[in-house]
């Protein structure tokens, strides 16, 4: 058991994230998947940091539907942490690495994490790693584990088969890489090994235990690596295999998206006040002359109804939002702050005709 834990300090917010099924229509009905419940809500402490799950879980909304109450999860939600854990998957594997790959001892690779988590001012126990480590055995030890569980097996059962997700998680020592194969309903771990190799053949005989269970599989989820998807297509040629590149792809946009986010907060600082009373004064000019009907009074306002809509401008763009991975507020608002100076530009030259 583990014991209750005070709750931690985060020196920084950590980053939050939101996860839903990959998987998006109901296998049976092919309706859209509906949000019905939001599974968990937690912090996650990995290698990059703490990060806030959200994890929404989703239902088929058809209720004539034979597989309307399966909940489905998302995959890389459950990819982050083993249930339970506040440390990361990443970490547990770094620990089962440094230990067992580099014949570390356990203070070394205490001394290592406390380094590794010293950046974002957060700490780790002594009996904690040792803990993390156990944890690491027991992954490698899942699949004979799940073979003879009788209620898991009912569970399934009820879900009407497993979706299989497979993950290879890759440490940053070493040229090794953990996979992990898991039941994205139930999220019991079907099976896991370390391997040097990602051959068909490897994927393959990784694979094994989870064939031997001999239950009926509803999909496959993976990121669509190339010896994966054939391993899979000859061992259940009949499943659906969807890739959640999504993720990874997130991932890796990442620093990217941290960067754009923290130029769009110094842009809109200095900027937002400024065009906020600007456009106070203009719409007050404005009322001022709103009345009159003297020809040059009538040109300035003209004049001034363009530089509002100038003003709106500048304020629209600093409010950009993004979608990570392909959307960059900070970099849209440069380009259309660019445009409007151009454009300021061009209308200095020329004059308001
Ligand atoms: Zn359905």
């Amino acid at each position: 058991m583990r014991q209750p834990k005070q709750a931690r300090q985060y020196a920084t917010a950590p980053l939050r994230r939101f996860f839903r099924p990959e998987v998006r229509v109901c296998p049976t009905c092919q309706r859209c998947l509906k949000r019905y419940a939001t599974l968990s809500q937690r912090t996650v402490i990995t290698l990059k940091g703490p990060i806030r799950l959200i994890h929404r879980g989703y239902r088929c909304p058809n209720t004539e539907c034979a597989s309307h109450l399966r909940s489905y999860r998302s995959a890389a939600a459950d990819a982050l942490a083993l249930p339970g854990f506040t440390f990361g998957l990443d970490i547990v594997i770094l620990v089962g690495q440094l230990r067992l790959g580099q014949h570390r001892t356990l203070d070394e690779v205490h001394q290592e994490l406390s380094r590794r988590l010293h950046p974002f001012a957060l700490s780790i126990s002594r009996r904690e790693v040792l803990y993390l480590f156990d944890a690491y055995c027991t992954l490698l030890r899942a699949g004979a584990a799940v073979a003879d569980d009788q209620e898991w097996r009912e569970q399934v059962q009820h879900n009407g088969g497993l979706i299989i997700s497979i993950d290879g998680i890759q440490p940053d020592i070493g040229n090794e890489t953990v996979y992990l194969v898991r039941d994205v309903l139930t999220t019991r771990v079907l099976a896991a090994a370390n391997v040097t190799s990602s051959e068909t053949a490897v994927i393959k005989a990784l694979l094994a235990p989870v064939v031997a269970l001999d239950l009926p599989v509803l999909g496959v989820i993976s990121d669509a690596q190339e010896s994966l998807v054939k391993a899979i297509a000859q061992l259940w040629p009949e499943s659906p295999h969807q890739t959640c590149q999504f993720h990874y792809l997130r991932e890796a946009a990442d620093p990217i998206y941290n960067l754009d986010r923290s130029t769009r907060k110094a842009m809109r600082k200095d900027i937002q006040s400024k065009v906020r009373e600007t456009r106070k004064q203009l719409s007050h000019h404005l009322e001022e002359i709103q009345e009159a009907c003297q020809p040059e009074q009538q040109q300035e306002r003209e004049q001034l109804t363009v530089l509002a809509d100038y003003a709106l401008g500048i304020q629209t763009a600093l409010n950009f939002e993004g979608v990570s991975p392909f959307v960059y507020p900070g970099i849209q608002a440069y380009d259309a702050l660019t445009e409007i100076e151009l454009s300021l530009q061009e209308l200095e030259k020329g004059g308001l005709q």
